[in-house]
């Protein structure tokens, strides 16, 4: 790395000033962290598997017709997006009970869901990013009303793109997290899509390709980010 300072250093990337006003670059480290960093490890490999995956979807998305801060990967480690005003306000959308969900309303792990559910966090690692409602965000600034139904909105066109781009590759889209920004007056899907924030498990088996395997210490997880990145771009069976 060069002696760039670091505008910013989260528990999954460093964010740099990029070549141009209004770019950054998004560094992906290989610290994985779980139940908000209380555990901790540096997983070989981590970072380059989620730069590339994470580029292969926003550009698919793109493509889609959703507008994403993306604009290049720029190294193995590095890409290169827009330079948004994160909102505070972190956006779940589950198709089958899990994780927080099933805990919180005592569900069983795997009950489907008849339609998309969309939950909103406030991303707050001081309170353990707490689930709020839209009023709540309205109320307390971290949103417009406006942006809160954007962002809801745009989450739900993400979820059926990506349910069909992961059911092609025989895994099943259980839930996930996207952050948005602000640029311009409008409301651009950020940060990453990757399986840092996902829960991706396998149809038939149940196999799970996402950090789950790290949370609940269930394999190696370079491996299996490397098996989903074989089956993402096709190399070998993975
Ligand atoms: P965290 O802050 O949760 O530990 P990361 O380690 O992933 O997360 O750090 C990346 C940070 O960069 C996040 O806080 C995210 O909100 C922010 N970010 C992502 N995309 C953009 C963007 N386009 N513009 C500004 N900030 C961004
Ligand atoms: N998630 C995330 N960052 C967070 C919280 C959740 O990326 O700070 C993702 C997580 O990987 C999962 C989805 O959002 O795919 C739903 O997470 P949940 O609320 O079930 O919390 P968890 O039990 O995973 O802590």
């Amino acid at each position: 790395m060069s002696e760039r300072t670091a505008l910013y250093e989260g528990k999954a990337k460093i964010i740099y000033a990029g070549p141009q006003d209004g770019t950054l670059i998004q560094y992906f480290k290989d610290d994985a962290t779980a139940f908000n960093a209380q555990k901790k490890d540096v997983i070989t490999g981590k970072g380059v598997l989620n730069n590339h995956i994470s580029e292969h979807i926003m550009l698919r998305l793109a493509e889609a017709g959703i507008t994403t801060h993306f604009i290049e990967r720029l190294s193995e480690r590095e890409q290169l997006v827009r330079a948004l005003e994160i909102i505070p306000v972190e956006v779940v959308v589950r198709n089958i009970a899990a994780g927080s969900y099933a805990r919180r309303y005592g569900i069983e792990d795997g009950t489907p869901m008849e339609e998309p559910l969309v939950e909103l966090f406030y991303k707050s690692d001081e309170l353990n990013d707490p689930l709020c409602t839209e009023e709540i965000a309205v109320r307390l600034g971290w949103a417009k009303r406006w942006e809160i139904a954007a962002m809801s909105e745009q989450a739900l066109v993400v979820n059926d793109y990506l349910r069909a781009f992961w059911s092609d590759l025989g895994i099943d889209l259980v839930d996930f997290k996207l952050e948005f920004g602000r640029d311009d007056g409008r409301v651009v899907l950020a940060d990453e899509i990757t399986p840092d924030g996902s829960r991706l498990w396998e149809r038939g088996t149940g196999r799970h390709f996402d950090k789950d395997v790290f949370r609940k210490d269930l394999g190696d997880l370079t491996e299996t980010y490397r098996a989903l990145h074989a089956r993402i771009f096709g190399e070998g069976s993975g």
